[in-house]
């Protein structure tokens, strides 16, 4: 073998044939064995897959990195003629097996070309009568499931929510999911496996979830679990566009796959809920726990090639390890804050031609931040801004946003007021409050830092802090701008200032001062009232830190007990309220770390509210929880209905 590969041209083709022998497995990875149970309680044997990252090797031989990406042809042989076997690709023929007795043969369209890890097969007897075809994108689409779930009608709200995101998709992103597939054979199966290590997964053609993430009838349903379907369902088709019609080159940038999934499970609700408005959620389950993880000298990179302490992503359970909230929650939120700067549009435009120049290959941070660069210079700014540096040494886009991606951690912000200024300064955030130069970054721990501000005519204006400079002066008569911040990811230390202004919006409104408000009004989208919401929003994101005691003592002032317990109606804020609390006056706070004043003053001051929420949440159930949620039980009854 040796001398005759030596005599192979380089760049000739040649065909391998590898003879390879694997069981189906029983850990849930690779193809492996599943189970359900009938009306009867019968349980029906069937075999599933989970590829990411490491799996499809287990299956059958091949290069399993996700930048070979390759086309594949697949005939799988399987026994009893109620079983059938479902692929990425529509089945191209059903047959009798040259194996004899009571086994079929199944042959599938070749596939589009494609990285390893989203390979899918199921086998089973699964129901396959939920399905529609959409005349949008010409994609048939179908919710496979246990007969008796489907029959109760488990697999409608699934399908629509499908639907809706693979037609809205198509349009915004300007590329059709049914373009991967042959002409007139787009297809995409979603499945629910009993048995599942991941929450869901995006194979290409044949989406996975955990039961519970699929099977549901809404109105039956809390709400919470309503919205956490079709979020996933965002994310998870999102990905048929970023993740596999182009894909990390390697796992060390998995963000370029799942920070714009996890953007996706809410821009997804722009089609399939556009009553919704999950924008608390997003701050909520994506920022504030980025915020949260990111505060550490053991964070990492979103681009984890270099400022990461010498970390490695080579062998599979540090492969596994970059599924975390760097790559989720905070590249959700850094894309974010990325499509705040641009404009919505111009970003939007920006990710086709990423999209179109890229498609069946690989990219990373580089490929992403030149297409940004150029839908910088080619598209009108919207309701975007434009970058604060020149076209000198690196692009525009790489100078302002480099800080963010490409060193861990992210700056506190402090005001002070100086005449006709705020002067504004900027250092690294850290739980620990010290060694924030480690571990070293070739970047310092600076970053170019958003500031948009209000003027006299509620016009938002656009201040930046450079890399390179300490202090900024923000001219006094342009207001920090409250909305603003929550596209941030960054920490405002002293938000007193910010505090006045809102309180003078709201005393000029002729309103009563924001402390002797007992709740939030629901409709805080109007006037003064969205000011009102956005003040909630900074004063939860500073609550979560829990070294700044001092703003929980302000907020024991700001919301009475009575109040907390009657007012706020939103989950979110208890939500938020019991993880700061416990973190300080739980049994595990950090007790050791305050002065025994600031500690008697704390539990004098904490305790009881903490009490309180912990009574609260601990004892609420679930329906009340969701009760409390953004959206409104209304809504989902009325969309059902
Ligand atoms: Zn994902």
């Amino acid at each position: 073998m040796q001398n005759e590969l030596s005599t192979w041209p380089i760049g000739s083709f040649h065909e391998i044939k590898v003879k390879f022998n694997g069981a189906v497995r029983k850990d849930n990875s690779g193809l492996y064995e599943t189970s359900y149970p009938d009306a009867d309680g019968n349980v029906h044997f069937m075999a599933g897959t989970q590829m990411e990252c490491c799996g499809a090797r287990k299956m059958f031989p091949c290069f399993d990195e996700p930048e070979y990406k390759a086309y594949f042809d697949l005939k799988v042989h399987t026994k009893y003629p109620e079983y059938h076997a479902i692929f990425n690709t529509e089945q191209e023929s059903v047959g009798p097996s040259p194996l004899g007795g009571d086994y079929y043969v199944t042959k599938f369209d070749r596939t589009m070309k494609m990285s390893t890890y989203i390979l899918a097969l199921v086998i089973s007897d699964y129901d396959r009568s939920v399905v529609a075809r959409s005349p949008e994108t010409d994609t048939s689409v179908t919710i496979l499931g246990p007969k008796v779930r489907l029959d109760k009608g488990e697999g409608d709200y699934a399908l629509e929510l499908a639907m809706d995101i693979i037609d809205g998709f198509s349009s915004f992103y300007g590329y059709n999911y049914a373009d991967a597939f042959l002409p007139g054979r787009a297809k995409s199966d979603q499945v629910g496996l009993s048995d599942f290590l991941a929450g869901a997964m995006e194979n290409w053609g044949l989406v996975t979830y955990q039961n519970f993430l699929i099977y549901i009838i809404p109105e039956e349903q809390f709400e919470y679990n309503v919205m956490s379907v079709a979020t996933v369902f965002g994310h998870e088709l999102q990905h048929q566009w970023t993740g596999n019609l182009i894909t990390c080159t390697w796992w060390d940038e998995i963000w370029i796959n799942e920070a714009f999934a996890d953007i996706g499970g809410y821009l997804a609700l722009k089609w399939a809920e556009p009553s919704w408005n999950l924008e608390n959620e997003f701050i909520v389950n994506e920022l504030f726990r980025a915020l949260r993880f990111d505060d550490r000298t053991g964070s990492r990179p979103l681009i984890n090639k270099q400022n990461n302490n010498g970390a490695k992503v080579e062998n599979p359970a540090q492969i596994m390890g970059q599924f975390d909230l760097i790559a989720y929650q905070k590249g959700g939120s850094i894309v974010r804050m990325m499509i705040y700067c641009m404009g919505e549009d111009r970003w939007q435009l920006g990710m086709q031609d990423y999209l179109d120049a890229n498609k069946y290959t690989n990219t990373d941070g580089e490929i992403y931040f030149k297409h940004m660069q150029s839908a910088l210079d080619s598209y009108p700014a919207g309701d975007g801004w434009d970058l604060p540096y020149d076209h000198s040494g690196a692009s525009p886009f790489n100078k302002t946003f480099d800080g963010w991606v490409r060193q861990m951690g992210y700056p506190v912000l402090r005001a002070q007021a100086d005449q006709n200024l705020f002067l504004v300064s900027q250092s690294r955030y850290l739980q620990s409050g010290d060694n924030i130069d480690e571990p070293a970054s070739s970047l310092e721990y600076k970053w170019t830092v958003p500031l948009p501000a209000l003027n006299m005519d509620n016009e938002v204006v656009m201040n930046w802090m450079l890399s390179n400079e300490t202090t900024v002066g923000v001219p006094k008569n342009l207001w920090f701008d409250p909305e603003a911040k929550i596209f941030a990811y960054y920490i405002i230390e002293d938000y007193q200032e910010l505090k006045k202004q809102v309180n003078d919006i709201f005393l000029r409104e002729e309103k009563a001062a924001i402390g002797l408000i007992p709740f939030f009004p629901k409709d805080f989208h109007n006037g003064v009232a969205k000011y009102l919401h956005s003040y909630w929003k900074t004063m939860v994101a500073d609550m979560t830190y829990a070294s700044q005691y001092f703003h929980i003592l302000e907020l024991t002032r700001i919301f009475s007990i009575s109040s907390l317990a009657d007012g706020v109606q939103r989950w979110p804020m208890w939500n938020t309220l019991s993880y700061v609390l416990n973190r300080i006056v739980g049994p595990n706070g950090p007790r050791g770390s305050f002065g025994q004043t600031t500690w008697v003053l704390l539990q004098r001051e904490l305790s009881p509210m903490y009490s309180l929420v912990m009574l609260t949440v601990g004892r609420m159930t679930l329906k009340e929880q969701c009760e409390m949620s953004s959206i409104g039980l209304v809504s989902i009854t009325k969309k059902v209905a």
